[in-house]
């Protein structure tokens, strides 16, 4: 990205608070006059001095002059006090602003994402986490530094600039010839470092991600007694991080030594140059003085010239993944505009083929029906494709080839917020968002009354459980058993009260006695809906009136529980592991 495309970028954020930036520049206007102020009272305090000395005038002619000067310096530095607090206050105000903008524009931005974007191995959390802070962190950095720090230098360099030339022309010049050598060296440095800092940015981007899931696998780290080996991997993240840190600061050391000497030099070719038209009488000595400081006050922003190079390059670095990820149109969800009044749950799948972001072939060539008012069973090993089959139906993907039909109109042509608020899904881990057991039963319901809530818990057999906490509802939700937390999901499932039912594996997680309490509500439930059922517990697989059983991504079988075991294929296989596995001919003779 160059600058110019950052510029356009972020113009958009700035443009809001064109006024607070118009103010800031007019302050840093008048703090660039003030600042020249001490040079020209320098020169003249010299000269006056020596006036007085070279005529023997007596104490008391001086004390008037320093009164008078005194009173000048005190009058500047008040206003400048003025000033300093406003550019700061402002350009604070500008920073802080533009930074909340930025967060939130691009949580905003990301939540209209697709499923895809999320799975993606380039956006796994930590990595996500990292490219949007250092993103803004940069962005707001480069804007904070501009307006607060650069842009009053650089004023203040024109004004002392030309205030040099007004003085003495060759004096201006020595002045104006130093900056392309700044210029120059800076841009080198910039270009070296650039690749340092490309290296830090995807090292940081690892470290975080790294460190996220160190903390998710902590159990299993632990269990394997792996702590060791783990250390040491971080250690070579952290050893090749320190490397590059290093030399960053080995190149910038030896720039910033070039550049003092370049400084240095200048300032010497001013002493000479102003003492030789002293000498000569051209001009007074005040002026030795005078042009020291104009020079100081030129250079003082040229030594910061690095600086605007860094955070420039940050920026571009840093927001390349900031704008890359605010930016992506393809990632945005596809949506049709299609509304129907009612939805009877009638799902066609015609020729589908779908494949993952990452390539791989999920779906192949899938056909099947899903009738309403009935529960339809995917069964399968695991991996076959029923989850996948899920997602293209709740259309969080959609597939590269075929179609998906609800009521005989393409999935595609639905309004997806719309159809997904018509789809009630309960998965095998069901997330417990950060809150109360009634905001988690309520979520996406906001408005739902205690009693709805209270009625939805109990259909879902909870409600008992709930009532023994202290706190009942109120209690925080993350204080509930896994097996508890996903009856928390069937009961936002019941309140929310969908015509179509997704349930994939929802008592995968879950103790034999809620299991059964689980089997009640879903017999409940499925009355007037569409309900499929992902599930490896035979009772509900030969619940379900249909069933479909698929193979690595193929619909091999499909039929009734009766049906599908008289083939003696793929289901029968499936069906007797399973019968086997419960050891039904011990089971039986505790029974007798
Ligand atoms: P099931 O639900 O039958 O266990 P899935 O539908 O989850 O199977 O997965 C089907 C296949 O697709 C598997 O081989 C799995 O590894 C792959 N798969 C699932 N999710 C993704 C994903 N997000 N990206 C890439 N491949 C995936």
């Amino acid at each position: 990205m160059s600058i110019t495309q950052l510029l356009k970028k972020i113009i958009p954020f700035i443009q809001p608070y064109k006024k607070i930036i118009v103010f800031t520049f007019i302050l840093t206007l008048l703090g660039s006059f003030a600042a020249q102020v001490n040079a020209f009272i320098l020169r003249y305090t010299v000269d006056s001095i020596s006036d007085l000395m070279v005529e023997k005038k007596a104490l008391k002619d001086g004390f008037a002059l320093l009164l008078f000067i005194s009173m000048i310096l005190f009058s500047k530095e008040m206003l400048n006090a003025l000033i300093q607090f406003g550019q700061k206050f402002y350009g604070e105000k500008l920073r802080i602003f533009i930074s909340r903008d930025l967060s939130q524009a691009i949580i905003e931005k990301i939540l209209t994402y697709r499923l895809a974007f999320y799975n993606s191995t380039e956006n796994d959390s930590g990595k996500l986490q990292t490219r949007i802070d250092l993103g803004i962190s940069s962005l707001t950095r480069l804007i904070q530094n501009f307006f607060i720090d650069i842009l009053p230098l650089f004023t203040n360099a024109i004004v002392a600039l030309s205030v040099m030339f007004y003085a003495n022309f060759y004096v201006g010049l020595v002045g104006l010839i130093m900056i392309p050598f700044y210029f120059w060296v800076s841009n080198l440095q910039a270009k070296k470092l650039s690749g340092f800092r490309r290296n830090m940015r995807t090292y940081r981007e690892s470290k975080s991600s790294r460190i996220i899931n160190l903390i998710e696998s902590i159990t299993v780290i632990k269990s394997f007694v792996n702590e060791k080996v783990e250390a040491d991997k971080h250690a070579q993240i952290q050893f090749d991080m320190t490397e590059n840190q290093m030399q960053t600061r080995k190149v910038s050391f030896v720039f910033d030594s070039v550049k003092s000497f370049i400084e240095q030099f200048g300032v010497i070719m001013i002493i000479v140059l102003t003492a030789y038209f002293v000498l000569n009488g051209q001009i007074s000595l005040g002026a030795i003085m005078f042009h020291i400081m104009l020079f100081s006050n030129v250079s003082a922003p040229i030594k910061q010239l690095h600086r605007i190079y860094d955070e420039v390059n940050d920026a571009l670095i840093y927001s390349e993944g900031f704008f890359d990820i605010i930016e992506s149109k393809h990632e945005v969800e596809i949506s049709g505009n299609y509304k129907p009044e009612k939805i009877t749950g009638l799902f066609e799948l015609k020729n589908v083929n779908f494949r993952y972001p990452n390539g791989h072939q999920a779906l192949k060539n899938i056909n099947f029906t899903i009738k309403p008012n009935e529960i339809t069973a995917l069964v399968g090993l695991s991996g076959a494709g029923k989850s996948t089959i899920i997602n293209l139906l709740d259309k969080f993907y959609e597939p590269q080839s075929g179609h998906i039909f609800l009521d005989g109109i393409d999935l595609k042509e639905y309004d997806t917020h719309f159809l997904r608020s018509k789809i009630g899904l309960v998965l095998q881990k069901n997330h417990i968002f950060k809150g109360t057991i009634h905001e988690n039963i309520a979520y996406g319901l906001e408005n739902a009354t205690k009693e709805q809530v209270v009625e939805a818990a109990k259909k879902a057999y909870i409600h008992n459980q709930i009532m023994e906490l202290s706190l009942g509802y109120e209690s925080d939700a993350h204080l509930l058993s896994g097996g508890q937390q996903q009856r928390i999901a069937i009961a936002r499932l019941f309140l929310k009260n969908p015509p179509i039912i997704f349930l994939d594996e929802p008592t995968a997680n879950l103790d034999a006695i809620a299991t059964e309490q689980i089997k009640k509500s879903i017999d409940a439930i499925k009355k007037d809906r569409t309900v499929i059922i992902v599930s490896h517990s035979i009772s509900q697989i030969i619940d379900a009136s249909n069933i479909i059983v698929l193979k690595q991504g193929e619909c091999i079988e499909n039929g009734t529980h009766e049906e599908l075991y008289k083939n003696k294929a793929e289901y029968y296989s499936i069906f007797s592991a399973m019968a086997n596995s419960l050891n039904i001919e011990k089971i039986m003779t505790t029974f007798d």
